[in-house]
């Protein structure tokens, strides 16, 4: 294994070691979590998420996996399997929430309301993390977002000049509401490709393909000259994000334009205003919905 932004070459066992480690040091850098921490891994299927459960659980961190079926057929299917036999496998407990029961999944929110698909999964992601964290008793929620993400999203929010996200980009978010817990992402300085490397030195199965709805996404855009940049001038990428992180972040202001949020009245979760983000996507998705019944019925 060659690593050019490392200017390094690893066997298995030591790449396998250097992974634990680099994850293991921005865990206790950035004060992430410790050994008497309950953590919610939120794993999607993908190579990232499922890698982070693998480290935590071999470095003896108290983990519970939480997987959200998002019913986008086939797709879906199969990165519940992966995350179900991936816990079963290695006897860790998972947690399945599934929105088809809930009649949620992605594709009918996203034909009923017409918003974009990516937004609207990632706020009813969030509502689910947030709430299960919540429910199962857990101080903090892991994911699995690497540096190819960060760095990309970092590119993206400089391109717009989006000092509000800006100022929320780090690795590690404390809560802003009794309700809400401590967000990190331990594997922000590790690449996609180190991590996939890794899922394969270990055996782990994970779901290949990219979500649908990503396709044609801007983060890929993003991503792709990214890594041009990347093979012009290795370590670029990781340049970029330590650099804003130690650097422009601390000078952004601190609070978001919104103010801390409130509380939801209809489900009790912080909210920017009377009702969150959540309630309202799930009230325009059933008000749409049944106006277009009606439309069809007369
Ligand atoms: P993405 O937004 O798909 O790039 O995923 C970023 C991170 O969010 C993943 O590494 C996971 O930690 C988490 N995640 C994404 N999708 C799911 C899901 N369906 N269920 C649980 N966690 C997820
Ligand atoms: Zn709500």
């Amino acid at each position: 294994m060659k690593l050019r932004a490392h200017n390094s070459a690893f066997c298995r066992a030591c790449f396998l070691f250097f992974f634990q480690r680099r994850v293991g040091r921005a865990i206790d850098h950035e004060k992430m979590f410790d050994r008497s921490s309950r953590i919610l891994v939120a794993v999607s299927g993908g190579k990232d998420s499922l890698a982070l459960w693998d480290v935590l659980a071999n470095e003896g961190y108290q983990t519970v996996g939480f997987h959200l079926a998002l019913g986008i057929g086939g797709y879906s299917q199969r990165s519940r399997e992966r995350c179900e036999s991936f816990a079963e496998k290695h006897g860790l407990d998972l947690r399945v929430h599934s929105l088809a029961d809930e009649k949620l999944a992605i594709p009918d929110i996203v034909s009923a309301t017409r918003r974009p698909a990516c937004s609207a999964c990632g706020t009813i992601k969030r509502h689910y993390f947030d709430a299960a964290a919540l429910e199962l008793g857990c101080d903090v929620i892991a994911t699995g977002h690497n540096l190819d993400d960060e760095a990309a999203r970092l590119l993206g929010n400089v391109l717009h000049w989006q000092l509000p996200h800006l100022a929320r980009q780090r690795p590690v978010l404390e809560p802003t509401h009794p309700r809400f817990v401590r967000k990190v992402k331990p594997l922000f300085r590790v690449t996609e490709y180190e991590a996939a490397i890794y899922a394969f030195l270990r055996g782990i199965d994970y779901v290949v393909d990219e979500c649908p709805n990503a396709v044609g996404a801007t983060q890929l855009v993003y991503k792709d000259m990214l890594n041009r940049l990347e093979a012009e001038s290795p370590g670029s990428k990781l340049t970029f994000l330590q650099d804003f992180l130690q650097r422009a972040q601390p000078v952004l202001p601190a609070a978001s334009a919104d103010g801390p949020p409130q509380t939801c009245t209809q489900c009790g979760m912080p909210a920017f205003g009377d009702v969150c983000g959540y309630c309202r996507l799930v009230r325009e998705a059933e008000t749409k919905r049944e106006r277009r019944l009606a439309a069809g019925a007369a």
